[in-house]
C-alpha cells in the first residue's frame, strides 16, 4: 500500500469516518521520496530504537520500520489508531502508542522498549507545538543520540542559526547546549496534504554524549539565555536587569570580564559565551 498516495490517504480516513484535524497539525506527506529521505538520514546504524512522534497514517513509520530494528510511534489522534493497526500490521518491529507526547512518561516507555539500544527521534512534527516538543525531548531524562525533525522552514533556520544572524534566538542557544544542529533539506508545501501555507525543512540534532559545556548552575544559565532574548532590542546589560539579585554595575563588569563590548546584544553570544557569562555573573550576585 502506498501510504503517500492521496487517494489511499483519503480512502483510509473515509473508511474510519475521520477527517484531517487542524488542531493536531495534521499535514500528511504525499511525496514518497520525503519519508524515504528523512528515514535515511535520522540514524547511522540499523540497531537503534526510533521514537516517532505523530505517525499519522504511517508513511514515515513504514520507512523507519524497514531500516531500523525497532520503532515506537506516539499518536494523539485516536481516530488514526485503527488505521495504523492496519497499515503497520506487516511490521513486527513497530509499536503504536495512543497518547500525547507532552504527557506520556517518555523515560518509562523508552526504558521498556530500548533494551540497551541507542535511541533516536524521528518525526514530521505538528507545527503548532514544535518548540514545546523539542524542549520536552531535551528535558525528559532520556539520552537520545539524535533528534531529526521536519519543522517549518523558518523554524529550521532558527534552530540551525549561527550567533549574530537574524534567526539566532534563545532556542538556538539552548539547543547548542545539548548538541549540534544541521539543516538537511527543504520540503515544499506541495508535498503535504492538506498543503500548509509555508515550506518546511528537516533538521538533525546530534546530541552530545559528553557535554562540553559546564555552567556552574544550569538553571541560572538557562535564565540568563531567556533574559538575554526577552528584550531583543535592548543591550545585553539592560536585558539582564530582569535577573533578580544583580545590580547593573555587576552585570556590566561580568560582561566586560568575558571580553564582550559594553553595548553587546544577546544574539551575538554563542552557547559557550552564555556559559562563561552565567558563571561570571554568579560571582557578582548580591546576596
Ligand atoms: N507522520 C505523518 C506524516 O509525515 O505524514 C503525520 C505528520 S503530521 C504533520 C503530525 C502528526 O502528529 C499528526 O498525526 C498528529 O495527529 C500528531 N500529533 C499532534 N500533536 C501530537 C501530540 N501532542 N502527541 C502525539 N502526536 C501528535
Amino acid at each position: 500500500m502506498n501510504l503517500c498516495n492521496p487517494s489511499v490517504v483519503r480512502a483510509l480516513m473515509a473508511e474510519e469516518g475521520i477527517t484531517f484535524r487542524k488542531e493536531f497539525g495534521q499535514n500528511f506527506l504525499i511525496d514518497f521520496t520525503v519519508p524515504e529521505r528523512i528515514a535515511d538520514s535520522c540514524a547511522d546504524r540499523e540497531d537503534v530504537l526510533i521514537l516517532e512522534i505523530g505517525p499519522g497514517i504511517g508513511c514515515l513509520t513504514k520507512e523507519l520500520a524497514l531500516r531500523y530494528s525497532r520503532v515506537v510511534a506516539i499518536e494523539i489522534d485516536n481516530g488514526l489508531i485503527p488505521i495504523l493497526e492496519r497499515t503497520m500490521a506487516e511490521f513486527d518491529n513497530v509499536r503504536v502508542v495512543h497518547g500525547d507526547v507532552m504527557e506520556i512518561d517518555l523515560a518509562a516507555l523508552i526504558t521498556e522498549e530500548a533494551q540497551g539500544r541507542e535511541v533516536a527521534v524521528c518525526a514530521n512534527l505538528p507545527y503548532y507545538i514544535t518548540t514545546p516538543i523539542l524542549m520536552r525531548l531535551l528535558e525528559c531524562g532520556v539520552r537520545f543520540s539524535s533528534i531529526t525533525v521536519m519543522v517549518q522552514n523558518e523554524v529550521a533556520a532558527r534552530l540551525a542559526a549561527a550567533p549574530g544572524k537574524g534567526d539566532y534566538g534563545a532556542i538556538t542557544a539552548v539547543l547548542g547546549y545539548h548538541g549540534t544542529v544541521k539543516k538537511l533539506f527543504t520540503v515544499p508545501a506541495g508535498c503535504f496534504m492538506p498543503a500548509p501555507k509555508v515550506s518546511s525543512a528537516v533538521v538533525r540534532m546530534d546530541l552530545y554524549r559528553e557535554n562540553p559545556h559546564h555552567p556552574k548552575d544550569e538553571h541560572f544559565f538557562f535564565s540568563v539565555i531567556r533574559a538575554a532574548f526577552g528584550m531583543r532590542r535592548k543591550t545585553l546589560c539592560n536585558a539582564l536587569a530582569v535577573l533578580g539579585g544583580f545590580d547593573k554595575e555587576g552585570i556590566a563588569v561580568a560582561i566586560e570580564e568575558c571580553g564582550f563590548p559594553a553595548d553587546v546584544r544577546g544574539e551575538r553570544l554563542s552557547t559557550a559565551d552564555f556559559v562563561r557569562l552565567s558563571n561570571a555573573l554568579l560571582e557578582k550576585k548580591n546576596i
